[in-house]
């Protein structure tokens, strides 16, 4: 990888686990008593699924949770020893490999209990097989649907009876609708842990909140709160601000200025000539595209700060270049353009990147590109040198 004048790389996400940390930290103490699932899914939101992982279990994450079954195993070789969960599964996940990994299973069907039990027969567990059956109250997604939970309960009862499996939770997730429907969701919930209790099925942990529900509803955060996006830094939902809490965002996305120009009123930039300059002005190219995961939507409206001056895109965003308008600002080669990261360090907020560009803060940490290098700095001993 390419490093820059600066000793950084061309392009580069940087991750302060540090951060990263002090957030667990600080969620932590604001979800009392309830407690904390770090979610490390998708590459841990983008930031590198291990190392977010060992910094979260070293601040005292109580659990990791990820959605693929593959993603936990995963962790576990990486030395991670937080109890995990991992919630979406194909056909072809190997529940007994999970078992025998000491990874907990969501399961949202029947036919999932059948495996997850006969896995544990196969050998796969010690004891019983620890699961959590994830119920769906309202969002139409995975989860046991309403029609199913009763026969799903019953025959939980019956595997439990018989040392098959042990149901750790039951868990489900929130719409993030508004108030009203988060709160039905969650009476929907609690009547159907009502029910299976009627069946004999009486779990030590309910969850149903994520980082929105766990941050604006606290009747929803029961036993655990799974959090995601809160855990680097970034708000749930732009109803939600993260601020108060001292939340800090963990990554950061900068690439070095290649080349820059002096450009004529009128002269165009990049495909389809869509911007022109509209008096004389200097370019600044950066190495970013959307191959890289910048969204061809910040064409002629996302924001870069390059020595602290904030500037915007000019012209299309390309598969590996863009191009920024920076006026008459004293900006060189090697210079580096910062695109997103902590407001309080004078970067633009992520959340301020989607709002311009139509996402979610979600979406652009998630879909940085390969091609950007994770640079992960501070952390537990080990933890940043880990194979993201
Ligand atoms: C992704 C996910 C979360 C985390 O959501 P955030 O909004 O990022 O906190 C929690 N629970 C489930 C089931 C998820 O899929």
């Amino acid at each position: 990888m390419t490093r820059a004048a600066d000793g950084r790389r061309t392009r580069e996400a940087r991750i302060d686990l540090d951060a990263l940390g002090r957030n667990v930290v600080r969620l932590r103490e604001a979800v009392a008593p309830a407690k904390v699932m770090v979610v490390v899914k998708a590459q841990a939101y983008g930031h590198g699924a291990l190392p977010a992982a060992l910094a979260a279990e070293a601040a005292g994450a109580d659990w990791l949770g990820t959605a693929d079954l593959e993603e936990a195993l995963a962790l576990r070789r990486g030395g991670v020893r937080a109890p995990l969960l991992a919630w979406l599964h194909g056909t072809g996940a190997d529940f007994r490999a999970g078992a025998a990994a000491g990874i907990d299973l969501g399961l949202s069907s029947l036919l999932q209990l059948e495996r997850a039990a006969d896995a544990g027969d196969a050998g796969g567990a010690d004891g019983p097989v620890r699961v959590h059956l994830k119920l769906d109250t309202g969002l139409g997604r995975n989860g046991i649907p309403p029609r199913d939970v009763e026969a799903v309960f019953r025959r939980a009862a019956e595997l439990e009876h018989a040392g098959r499996v042990r149901v750790v939770g039951l868990f489900s997730h929130l719409s993030n609708t508004d108030r009203e429907e988060d709160l039905g969701q969650l009476a929907a919930f609690e009547r159907l842990v009502e029910l299976a209790r009627g069946e004999g099925v009486e779990p030590e942990l309910r969850h149903l909140a994520a980082s929105a529900g766990a941050l604006a509803l606290p009747e929803t955060r029961l036993d655990l709160v799974r959090l995601g996006i809160a855990s680097y830094g970034l708000s749930p939902d732009p109803r939600v601000d993260v601020a108060p809490l001292g939340l800090e965002p963990v990554m950061e996305l900068s690439a070095e200025v290649v080349a820059v120009r002096r450009v004529p009123a009128g002269h165009g930039v990049s495909y389809g000539l869509t911007w022109r300059a509209p008096r004389e002005t200097g370019l600044a190219l950066l190495p970013l595209g959307y191959g890289d995961g910048i969204p061809r939507a910040a064409s002629d409206r996302g924001i870069v700060v390059i020595r602290g001056e904030r500037f915007t895109i000019a012209g299309r965003v390309a598969m590996d270049q863009l191009v920024v308008d920076i006026g008459d600002a004293p900006v060189e080669v090697g210079d580096r353009a910062v695109l997103w990261g902590d407001p309080a360090a004078g970067a633009p907020s992520v959340e301020a990147w989607a709002d311009a560009v139509g996402t979610i803060d979600y979406e652009l940490v998630t879909r940085v590109g390969g091609r950007v290098e994770r640079v992960h700095v501070g952390g537990p001993e080990g933890a940043a040198e880990a194979e993201a």
